[in-house]
């Protein structure tokens, strides 16, 4: 499930994702051309979490590669997203480019809501009805700046949404595999090199989101789906638009995949960019690896791939339980081993522990280190720990008091039952509960 914020250069935008998503985080600049920060966020409305993609990047400057620009996303947007948001701008009224995006939209079946911006009086919201011309859905006139008119605009949008999608991990013995990484890390080098390993048996099947295309394949008798490898291929022809392309690819894959592969080029380091994409996938609660690619271009020793490891658990911090594969999908050095680890995490994200093995764990953690005294002398006590699902999985700690446990208490926690049972490249959920 996924919304699309689109159309045309200062409509508005991100002055209506940041409303939105009620964030302040992504800049808005009043001067065109300027880089934004973030195209990513949630909706949360009516107790449904929806992702949303602001369009995003920056503007081009000249009106032909503006126009070019917009037209790709729109593109785009067509193919990905679930619901379009198409935002014009009520001072201006429709032009000569929200005509041609309309065309084009007219003829795709993707629902659209029509945000008539900058609507911020009665004056302007009477003028609104004009984009009713565009033929392409019901119009909401909206003011992002005052948040005037976003909540008819919000309920409209769950309205319009598909069901909620069931998590059907436990149905299927296949494991599903999302390799990501920002363009020209090796993203569909790899995937070739693992599909030439049995290319008679490579299927297609459709994945649960739009338009998402999975290649199955046979390995070691085991039936993985990579997920999405059809998308690789494509590429956004802007420069604007990969990031927002990009984007959208992403999130569409962490959220398909069991288990995602995030890829990044040895001679490039680990970016800001690609953290956050493990932090999406850790909320998400996917398993994960990072495969440093391209491993042949670096010089090494003995000790580089020790140092590059110690250098990424560095910056990953809290992410640190995220293994590390080295290869190279040009020479196919560990090709399979990025595989067969991606295989293994998702292995450790289905295990069950047995409650007597838990209990043991955190007697002893707790003998160690005793939880601290909460709000002036209460003294906390953690009875018992369950873990009550897998795939992914969560535990489940009773206590006396649970806003006693604080954040760096939870983490303690979590390394020690790593510690104990592994869970390599698997994002742990601690819950405490009153007891
Ligand atoms: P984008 O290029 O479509 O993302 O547009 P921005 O969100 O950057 O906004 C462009 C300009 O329009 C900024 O100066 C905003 O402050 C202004 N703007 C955005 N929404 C509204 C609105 O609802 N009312 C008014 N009056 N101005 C707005
Ligand atoms: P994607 O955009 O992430 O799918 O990246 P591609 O698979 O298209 O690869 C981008 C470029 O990097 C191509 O020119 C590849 O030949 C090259 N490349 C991919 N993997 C490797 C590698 O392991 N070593 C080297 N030297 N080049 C690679």
């Amino acid at each position: 499930m996924l919304v699309a914020i689109v159309g045309r250069p200062n409509v508005g935008k991100s002055t209506l994702f940041n409303r939105l998503t009620e964030s302040q985080l992504a800049i808005v600049h009043d001067e065109p051309g300027v880089t934004r920060d973030r195209v990513y966020g949630e909706i949360i409305w009516n107790g449904r979490t929806i992702p949303v993609v602001d369009t995003g990047g920056y503007v081009p400057h000249s009106s032909e590669r503006f126009e070019a620009a917009i037209r790709e996303q729109v593109d785009i947007a067509m193919e990905d997203a679930d619901v379009i948001l198409y935002v014009g701008d009520v001072t201006t009224g429709i032009t000569d480019i929200d005509q041609e995006m309309a065309d084009k939209l007219r003829k795709d079946d993707t629902p659209v809501l029509v945000v008539a911006n900058k609507a911020d009086n009665d004056e302007r919201r009477w003028a609104a009805s004009e984009f009713y011309e565009m033929g392409i859905g019901e119009v909401f006139p909206v003011s992002a700046t005052n948040g005037i008119g976003t909540g008819e605009l919000l309920d409209a949008l769950v309205d319009t949404l598909p069901e909620e999608e069931e998590e059907e991990d436990e149905l299927e013995d296949r494991t599903s595999i999302a390799i990501i990484g920002k363009p020209n890390v090796g993203k569909s080098s790899i995937v070739n090199a693992v599909l030439g390993y049995d290319r008679s048996i490579v299927t297609e099947v459709a994945g649960t989101t739009r338009d998402a295309i999975h290649s199955l394949v046979n390995y070691e008798g085991r039936e993985i789906a990579l997920v999405d490898t059809a998308g690789l291929r494509k590429r956004a022809k802007v420069k604007e638009n990969i990031e927002f392309y990009s984007t959208l690819r992403t999130e569409r894959s962490i959220r398909e995949g069991d288990v995602c592969v995030l890829m990044i080029d040895a001679t490039d380091g680990l970016q800001n960019q690609d953290i956050n994409v493990l932090k999406l996938a850790e909320k998400h609660k996917k398993g994960m690896v990072i495969a440093v690619n391209k491993w042949d271009l670096v010089e090494k020793d003995t000790k580089t791939a020790k140092r590059y490891e110690d250098y990424f658990h560095k910056i990953l911090q809290t992410l640190d339980y995220v293994p590390i594969v080295f290869t190279s999908a040009l020479t196919r050095q560990r090709v399979y081993k990025v595989i067969d680890t991606a295989l293994e995490v998702a292995d450790e994200r289905a295990k069950r522990i047995q409650t007597s093995r838990l209990n043991d764990v955190l007697r002893e953690a707790v003998a160690n280190h005793h939880p601290p005294t909460y709000r002036g002398g209460n003294y906390v006590e953690i009875k018992y720990v369950t873990q009550v699902r897998e795939n992914p999985p969560v535990f489940v700690f009773f206590t006396n008091h649970p806003k006693g446990i604080k954040e760096s208490y939870k983490r303690y926690l979590e390394r020690q039952f790593r510690e104990a049972f592994g869970f390599k490249g698997v994002p742990l959920t601690l819950v405490f509960k009153q007891k």
